[in-house]
């Protein structure tokens, strides 16, 4: 079966040397197993999208020395790349669900949620956990409710656990009832959530390894009920570790790190960039100046640890010293 691998970038922030490692770790992972690369663009989140940011994103990622056979600026027969412009099809997708009895219409605001649930909060910063209010709501009761406001939909999760073998992490074992709840899958004002946006997506472009920072692990068993209720096929997950500072916590700019951009208007070299990279995923000695294709043989996922990639103090101010 043909690979066929993905980045899919957020235009809403420029792209850090944890997205630039998680970007080469999906590269290497479809190059390596002589697979197809795609970009895709997700850039839903309307108010948070910036202009110009997507067109620097590419080049950014060009500049570092990986390529792509389909994306918005090549184009290429899964398309269009670009989220904002596959609305009709998310709709599909939820019509489907909607008639299969899957979501339910959900009128609570975010203020409600919260004092309502008293259940620990879910993975991440994802909130508290939904606690069901709207799940069993007579016909009639939506029907005066949906006078007043829009609902969101919200996919009514299987009670159950939903397991996976993760190209990192391993067996992971997730019980999103418990975890999570009943998730969105669309908000109330239309727009489709992340989790039924990307499992179109990467059912309907043939993605066959999903490759991204693992901060999205607990995403996936959400992700995969939603294969299973739209009837898709799903991909092989590898959820590679987030860079973190030699103090643990996540990168920033106390650690030196800079954006992708930034490193290159000072004058960085590609090479040392990817060297780096490379070095904080044990592909290659520190201090190495290397492409990612010199990257491509023998890599495997599997060389990848499940521990944060730790930045040395002082490594990137290394990449622009004259
Ligand atoms: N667009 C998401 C992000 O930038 C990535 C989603 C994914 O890889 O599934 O965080």
């Amino acid at each position: 079966m043909l690979i066929r691998g993905r980045f899919a970038p957020s235009p809403t922030g420029p792209l850090h040397l944890g997205n630039a490692r998680t970007a080469l770790l999906s590269w290497l992972a479809a190059r390596s197993a002589g697979g197809a690369y795609l970009m895709r663009v997700e850039d839903l989140d309307g108010p948070r999208v910036r202009p110009g940011l997507e067109a620097r994103i590419l080049d950014e990622l060009r500049w570092l020395g990986l390529d792509w056979d389909e994306g918005p600026d090549v184009g290429g027969p899964a398309g269009p790349y670009r989220q904002s412009e596959r609305l009709p099809r998310y709709a599909a997708a939820l019509e489907a669900l909607r008639a299969a009895g899957a979501v339910y219409p959900c009128f609570c605001s975010r203020a409600e949620i919260a004092a309502a649930s008293q259940a620990p909060h879910g993975p991440g910063d994802e909130g508290p956990r939904y606690p069901g209010t709207c799940r069993d709501l007579p016909a009639a009761e939506v029907a005066r409710r949906s006078a007043e406001r829009r609902p969101a939909w919200r996919f009514r999760v299987p009670e159950g656990t939903v397991a996976f073998d993760d190209a990192v992490h391993g067996r992971r074992v997730h019980e999103v009832l418990a975890e999570t709840g009943d998730f969105v899958v669309a908000r109330a004002d239309g727009i489709p959530a992340y989790q039924l946006a990307v499992v179109v997506d990467d059912a309907a472009m043939g993605v066959t390894e999903v490759v991204r920072g693992d901060d999205l692990l607990p995403s996936t068993a959400r992700q995969l009920l939603l294969y299973a209720a739209l009837g898709l096929a799903p991909p092989r997950f590898g959820h590679v570790p987030l860079v973190v500072g030699e103090d643990g916590a996540r990168l920033a700019k106390r650690h030196g790190a800079r954006s992708l951009g930034e490193l290159r208007d000072a004058g960085a070299d590609p090479a040392a960039v990817t060297g780096l990279l490379a070095a904080l995923s044990g592909l290659a000695p520190a201090g190495a100046r290397v492409t990612p294709r010199a990257l491509v043989s023998g890599f495997s996922l599997g060389k990848i640890g499940t521990a944060p990639a730790v930045l040395p103090a002082g490594a990137v101010e290394a990449l622009v010293r004259p």
